[in-house]
């Protein structure tokens, strides 16, 4: 019997999604730690700060732009999900994992996690249970986890650098760069 296929779960608000992201995406792809992967930009993410920066359409339409960036044979094995995106109320991961997983039950499905929001993950809602329905993967980001030489870089950074007017293409792919600046997005706040 064929082992179950391994999905990987990877949330974020990709405010905007970033090199960062897409680096961790090719290195779960080159480790073979996971055979497909669904990338979930957040509607409302109740535990951050503030609210995103960028309307959830704009940020589901920079992550698809991205994705088509990847490798082609990397590429073919990711898919971007609106399914947060067009839920009202608060972004609850395990509302995200229960709807899922009704299309893929004998998946076998990883939670893919920075270390530091993997920090917070004791606050999240249903914590506990989300957990046990899931294989959290944690990738070091300042802390401990799966090291992937992660690229130091952060939306909240690239932010900064927008509104200080200064370029972030180093950072950014080409199209999503392309998409901030055709709309002014992270101008002001
Ligand atoms: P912000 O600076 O606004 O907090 P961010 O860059 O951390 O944003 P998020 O969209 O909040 O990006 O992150 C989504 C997920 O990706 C989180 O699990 C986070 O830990 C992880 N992540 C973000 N940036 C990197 C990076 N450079 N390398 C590896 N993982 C990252």
């Amino acid at each position: 019997m064929s082992s179950p296929t391994r999905i990987g779960l990877y949330g974020g608000t990709f405010d905007p999604i970033h090199q960062g992201h897409l680096h961790l995406i090719e290195q779960l792809f080159a480790r073979n730690l996971i055979d497909e992967l669904i990338l979930v930009p957040a509607g409302n993410p109740w535990l951050r700060e503030h609210a995103p920066f960028a309307s959830a359409q704009d940020r589901l339409a920079m992550t698809q732009l991205a994705v088509e960036e990847l490798p082609a044979n990397i590429r073919e094995h990711v898919l971007v999900s609106d399914v947060e995106v067009n839920r009202s109320g608060p972004t609850y991961t395990i509302d995200t994992v229960e709807e899922l997983k009704k299309f893929r039950s004998t998946a076998t499905w990883y939670l893919i996690l920075g270390s530091d929001v993997f920090a917070g993950i004791d606050k999240w809602h249903r914590s506990a249970e989300l957990q046990s329905l899931v294989e959290v993967l944690v990738i070091a980001r300042d802390g401990d986890g799966l090291d992937i030489d992660a690229l130091p870089v952060s939306a909240s950074q690239i932010r900064s650098q927008i509104q200080n007017h200064e370029s972030a293409i180093k950072y950014l792919p080409d199209s999503v760069w392309a998409y901030i600046k055709e709309r002014n997005l992270y101008v002001s706040n």
